[in-house]
């Protein structure tokens, strides 16, 4: 499948892993690129930017295929050094940056200077047609069905694709809820270039996480996720363990919520723990929708070349045999 997406990033099918924290790391990456997608290094998951720069070089040891960095830019309990990291980032010759979270204005000479590709992840149309404004080179649409942040105006995929599609011109990804052949051709058809794919990556052999927490979203239904934070207006969606209810609890109590009465239940590094451990009780994980719509832990390679066959054989069959009758 050739798209403006491919071309523009010199990969070989219209697939990108999705900027995840604790996740994206240089084993899953590689994997991506090496089956054709675009894989993707957090940023923030590396404690430092010195940390990030040697990750970079591991991940370049895996795979002689273009892979990117995102960088996320959201609240977080400790400060951090975000104009190191975008340092780092261009000091490692990376040549795609997958920005996320907040306007990526401020990092965008250096990211230009430096011949970066930028894709922003944007959860509403505003966002996105400010994001071709100021200079990204593509945007990866956010539905309100995707795991993590996804704003807070609750517009799912079916509205934004289309509405992207009408009022963009350059290219964009199509992200949440996707994981399967017909989640690519319905977004192919409504007008993306390509999909990014976060909770989908998750379940693969080579995804950094316990097979406890894995096979709990293969057992999953599309009930299973939660939003949290609506409170703090840094909405989240992640999936519905025991802790994710306890914070839903805290939040819906009278009054105002404060950060500080949730953040030992949802800090990062509990999460962290939780994908080394497999303890589900843990902490908070991030994941979309389309847990509902997992049901087994294929390899990168496995689910990549899966997916495009099956698009392929909707666009071809189901959708020409419809026009063709
Ligand atoms: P962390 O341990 O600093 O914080 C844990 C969670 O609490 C995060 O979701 C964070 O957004 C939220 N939070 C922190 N301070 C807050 C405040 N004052 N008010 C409201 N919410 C607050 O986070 P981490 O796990 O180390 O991750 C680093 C950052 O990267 C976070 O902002 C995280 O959300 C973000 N991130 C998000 C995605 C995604 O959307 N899928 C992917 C990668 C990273």
């Amino acid at each position: 499948m050739r798209t403006r997406i491919t071309d523009m990033l010199g990969i070989r099918h219209p697939i990108v892993q999705g900027g995840m924290q604790w996740v994206g790391v240089a084993e899953l990456a590689a994997a991506v690129s090496n089956a054709g997608g675009l894989g993707i290094l957090t940023g923030l998951t590396q404690p430092s930017p010195e940390a990030l720069v040697r990750e970079i070089d591991r991940c370049r040891d895996m795979t002689d295929q273009p892979f990117a960095v995102n960088l996320t830019i959201l609240p977080t309990i400790k400060p951090v050094p975000y104009q190191e990291y975008a340092q780092a980032i261009v000091d490692s010759g990376i040549k795609i940056v997958e920005t996320a979270g907040r306007n990526p204005e401020p990092f965008l000479p250096l990211f230009k200077e430096a011949g970066i590709k930028v894709i922003h992840k944007c959860t509403s149309i505003r966002h996105s047609l400010k994001a071709e404004r100021i200079g990204c080179d593509m945007v990866s649409v956010d539905g309100f069905e995707c795991a993590g942040h996804p704003g807070e105006d609750d517009v799912t995929n079916m509205i934004l694709l289309p509405l992207a599609a009408k009022r963009l011109n350059i290219p964009f990804l199509a992200s949440g809820g996707l994981g399967d052949g017909r989640g690519l051709a319905a977004a192919l058809a409504m007008g993306a270039d390509g999909i990014n794919m976060g909770t989908r990556f998750m379940v693969t052999r080579e995804a950094p996480i316990h097979e406890k927490v894995k096979q709990r979203m293969v057992d999953a239904s599309e009930l299973d996720t939660a939003l949290i934070y609506r409170s703090l207006r840094n909405t989240a969606r992640v999936f519905k363990n025991g802790v994710a209810e306890r914070v839903l609890e805290i939040e819906e109590q009278p009054g105002e919520t404060r950060f500080e009465d949730i953040q030992p239940l949802v800090a990062g590094v509990k999460g962290r723990e939780l994908f080394a451990e497999g303890d589900l009780e843990n902490g908070i994980w991030s994941a979309g929708m389309v847990v509902g719509l997992i049901d087994d832990i294929p390899s990168c390679e496995e689910l990549i070349t899966r997916i495009v066959a099956e698009a392929q054989a909707i666009i071809r069959q189901r959708l020409d045999g419809i026009v063709a009758a």
